[in-house]
């Protein structure tokens, strides 16, 4: 099957799509609430996801896109509630490659393993369009019942990306507006300057666990790191060819599992 699944903490379990490289695999966060679950991100869509977490829940699912990329929005299709962000919506009705990013660089490295996904090709891949069902937008309130999160609206990788903040725990799932490397200023619908703001806001939020978008989840230390980097100048990714040729010989199987459940919390 193409996940697995690493318990984080009673509550949260995190998802990985099995297949996909390292560096481009999306991180899916099962939420386990008392009325209803969250499914944060939904891979690819390699392989079913909605079935995989039917597995392990009976609760009924809203799932929520942090954004549009094809990394995150593969499986929300296969889902009756979906949320995110107005600014994102026209893209997931309409998810043609040049909007949800796979297009370019990431079509020609290779991200998928052959040996898991024989089937898989860059010429005919392409995320199924999933209407939103509802719309999260700044300030809104996701109450699970035993849980809430926050939504706060975090611009700048994308128009419409969104973080969760459990202010009570004080977590936050920060999509790809922050994660644990070189972050994406650069794309076709991204705003350095809102990009800045929104790393400003996060400085400031008071959270000290972040759940990514990608990548290990961290402290408020590692936070702060990355952010003073980015700042400087040098946390941000430009061109991904050049990029993926500088750094595959050192990413050793870049398809092997990676258990990163809780590391640098
Ligand atoms: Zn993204």
């Amino acid at each position: 099957m193409g996940y697995k699944r690493y318990k984080i903490s009673d509550a949260v379990s995190l998802i990985q799509e099995t297949g996909v490289a390292n560096f481009m695999r999306c991180n899916i966060w099962h939420v386990e609430g008392r009325d209803y679950d969250l499914v944060i991100d939904t891979g690819m869509g390699l392989d079913s996801l909605k079935q995989w977490v039917n597995r392990h829940t009976n609760r009924p699912i809203k799932a929520v896109v942090t954004h549009s990329h094809f990394d995150h929005s593969g499986c929300l299709h296969e889902f009756d509630e979906r949320l995110g962000h107005p600014a994102e919506a026209d893209i997931l009705a309409n998810p043609l490659n040049e909007r949800t990013l796979f297009t370019g660089s990431w079509t020609r490295i290779g991200i998928i393993d052959p040996r898991q996904h024989p089937e898989f090709s860059p010429e005919s891949y392409h995320v199924q369009a999933a209407p939103l069902t509802g719309y999260l937008d700044e300030g809104d309130v996701l109450d699970l019942g035993d849980s809430a999160y926050q939504i706060l609206h975090l611009p700048g990788h994308s128009p419409g990306s969104i973080g969760l903040y459990d202010v009570k725990k004080r977590a936050l799932f920060s999509g790809d507006a922050l994660y644990d490397g070189e972050l994406l200023d650069s794309l076709y619908h991204s705003d350095k300057s809102t990009y800045l703001q929104t790393l400003e806001r996060i400085e400031s939020l008071g959270a000290e666990v972040f759940h990514a978008g990608h990548y290990p989840s961290f402290g408020k230390d590692r936070m702060q790191q990355l952010i003073d980097s980015y700042r400087e100048g040098n946390n941000s990714l430009g061109d991904v060819e050049a990029w993926y040729e500088e750094n595959r010989l050192s990413m050793g199987d870049m398809f092997a599992d990676q258990d990163w459940s809780g590391s640098h919390v």
